[in-house]
């Protein structure tokens, strides 16, 4: 049986899965059932015996982890199925599994039982009662010995990486175990190779399995350059930003990940980073799905974190760089992900990032695509240093050569004149001054790291040149009491047009001179936001101008803002969609009366009044102003 991407576009809810599980899957955000899901999950809810050739990362756990929970009877919390792994992490892993897959059944139990971890904890556990026991296959045995573990009830066993299971010498105790179990049982067999071995054991303890196979991919010659990192979880973000920095020819991206939900998160985490992206899932409505697409386009942003489902056709010529941030499951899907660069006749950049247990993924790639992946280093702090100084000489190139500088001549002379301070200190603090906000050095840049990824600092790297000029988030701390309640600032600039594109952002929409409502969003004084990022956010995904942006008042919680009347439905959808500071607005009108003021009253802000503040101290006098020591 072999499967292809189109026959996978149906949704879990076709796969005859129950609701409760369905509401699970939502939750965590996977969109469409893997290839191996889409094979196996009918023919074991179906009853029958599966052999299944499939690696880690195909999303073989949930392939057999669903159906087992749809035919477990929570009353009875006995044994009713057993999945045996080769090692306890997989056993943990899959009983993690298990239990997120259950989230909605309530009561339902898993124990996972291996070698290395306490008896009295284990044999206390499994006399509480479990419904699965995902264990290694000596363990299993030593309680099956015992009686401490019964499976008389049991109705499905798994044999999750056989071959693995075979390669460390365990083959014999899984016969054991298969002749110790019900004849009458439903065995699903996982292998990532077939050997002999477990094809005679298959054709032993296995009734006329339905064997699952998912193609490898039919291979096509890409012009895309393909690279690779391999790395840890953990440090994967750190990677990815280090390697965007430093990327030649960078335009914009796509960055394929899993899950609904980490298209979220990862944009948000880039964005708190300084990047200008969005998240595109199948949980946008094809209007908003469009507007993402356009402003991809159009260059007011330069990243979009996309599941398969989402970005399948997606062709936006100026996407120089696909990301394989979660490794695809299989090599027709990194295909496909990789033809969304190297459009109209450019050339395309493809990345991979890959955990040492996925390193398996790379032959079959470089066969599928018949061209070499090559390795790519993690870029040290002190290269990444290098890249933004680059940067920044030629930011300072372009402004000799373009802008008239006659008047800061005279200025730099005043200052040495009166200071007695050489050009180039002037030069050194001006640079200083210029790149405060983003450090040209990372931390750590010059210590002369080793290249590994061990030694990767856990730091928040600023977005290189290339992503929008976005103001940064000033510090939370340095709001002013003079903060309480503002009149609505300017919008934040977009972009300025880069290689004679034009800058398009969202479409501005013109409102009538009229009634401003009060609006309630979720984002107030304690998430640290500040005024000028409500109204920067809400011109430029909403397209309301600033001069249709009236008083803001933060509160602890929460934020009220006036805005026109009677907003339509799709504009309100989008207010409530957008994110400030990873927080969605949520956007609402307020309830007449809700809002209520109960702070104390203060002076009418100078600004409005067109005036400058006259500070004072509470003694009268003007507050001197203090030289600052050197
Ligand atoms: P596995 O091959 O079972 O180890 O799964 C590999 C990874 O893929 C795990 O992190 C799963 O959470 C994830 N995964 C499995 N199925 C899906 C799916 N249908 N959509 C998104 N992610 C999935």
């Amino acid at each position: 049986m072999t499967t292809s991407p189109d026959s996978i576009a149906a949704g879990f809810d076709t796969l005859g899965l129950a609701e409760p599980l369905l509401k699970a899957l939502a939750d965590v955000g996977y969109e469409i059932p893997s290839p191996i899901q889409a094979a196996c999950i009918p023919v074991l809810l179906a009853g029958h015996d599966l052999l299944g050739e499939a690696q880690t990362g195909t999303g073989k756990t949930a392939a057999f982890a669903l159906p087992m929970l749809q035919k477990i009877d929570l009353k009875r919390a006995v044994p009713q199925a057993l999945i045996l792994t080769p090692t306890r992490e997989l056993a943990i892993q899959v009983a993690e599994a298990l239990q997120k897959y259950a989230h909605h059944m309530p009561g339902f139990h898993v124990l996972p039982i291996y070698g290395g971890q306490s008896m009295v904890v284990q044999l206390r556990a499994l006399s509480r009662g479990t419904h699965v026991i995902v264990g290694t296959p000596g363990r299993v045995m030593d309680h099956l010995e015992r009686k401490s573990l019964v499976l008389n009830n049991l109705s499905m066993l798994v044999l999750d990486e056989a071959d693995e299971m075979l390669r460390m010498g365990f083959i014999d105790d899984v016969k054991w175990i298969l002749e110790h179990t019900p004849a009458e049982r439903q065995t699903a067999l996982f292998s990532a190779t077939m050997p002999d071995v477990i094809r005679r054991v298959a054709h032993k303890h296995l009734r006329e399995p339905r064997e699952v196979k998912i193609r490898s991919a039919t291979s096509t010659v890409v012009t895309t350059s393909q690279s690779y990192c391999q790395t840890h979880t953990g440090q994967k973000l750190e990677a990815l930003t280090r390697i965007l920095e430093v990327e030649d020819d960078f335009d914009a991206a796509i960055i394929f990940v899993r899950t609904k939900t980490a298209t979220v998160e990862l944009a948000d985490k880039l964005e708190a980073r300084g990047y200008s992206v969005a998240a595109l899932n199948g949980d946008l409505t094809q209007g908003l799905r469009e507007q993402v697409i356009e402003r991809l386009k159009a260059g007011t942003i330069d990243i979009v974190v996309a599941t398969d489902v989402a970005a399948r056709g997606l062709d936006v010529a100026r996407v120089s760089h696909v990301i394989n941030y979660d490794v695809p499951y299989d090599t027709e899907a990194y295909v496909h992900r990789i033809g969304r660069t190297g459009r109209a006749g450019r050339t395309g950049r493809a990345i991979l990032f890959l955990a040492p247990r996925e390193m398996y993924m790379l032959k079959l790639i470089e066969r599928a695509t018949k061209q070499k992946i090559t390795a790519l280093t993690m870029p040290t702090p002190g290269e990444v240093a290098n890249r933004r100084v680059a940067q920044f000489t030629q930011q300072i190139v372009d402004i000799i050569k373009n802008e008239k500088l006659d008047f800061f001549f005279d200025v730099v002379r005043r200052i040495e004149g009166e200071q007695d301070i050489a050009a180039r200190e002037i030069a050194a603090a001006l640079a200083w001054l210029s790149t405060r906000e983003r450090p040209l050095q990372m931390p750590g840049a010059n210590d002369h790291a080793p290249r590994d990824t061990a030694s990767i600092p856990n730091a928040v790297s600023p977005a290189p040149s290339f992503s929008r000029d976005k103001e940064r988030k000033p510090d939370a701390k340095a709001r002013t009491k003079s903060d309480e309640s503002y009149p609505a600032a300017e919008p934040r600039r977009e972009r300025p047009a880069k290689d004679g594109r034009s800058d398009t952002p969202v479409k501005q929409r013109s409102f009538a001179e009229g009634t401003l409502a009060r609006y309630r969003i979720e984002i107030g004084r304690n998430q640290g936001v500040l005024p000028k990022e409500i109204v920067g956010a809400i011109a430029n995904e909403a397209g309301i101008a600033g001069k249709d942006i009236g008083q803001i008042n933060l509160f602890d919680d929460y934020t009220s803002v006036e805005l026109p009347a009677n907003l339509p439905a799709d504009l309100m959808d989008i207010l409530r969609r957008i994110r400030v500071r990873q927080f969605a607005l949520k956007t609402r009108i307020m309830e007449p009366g809700e809002f209520v003021d109960t702070r104390p009253p203060r002076r009418a802000t100078p600004a409005r009044e067109g005036k400058k503040p006259d500070w004072k101290k509470p003694d009268g006098k003007k507050p001197e102003w203090k030289k600052r020591e050197r």
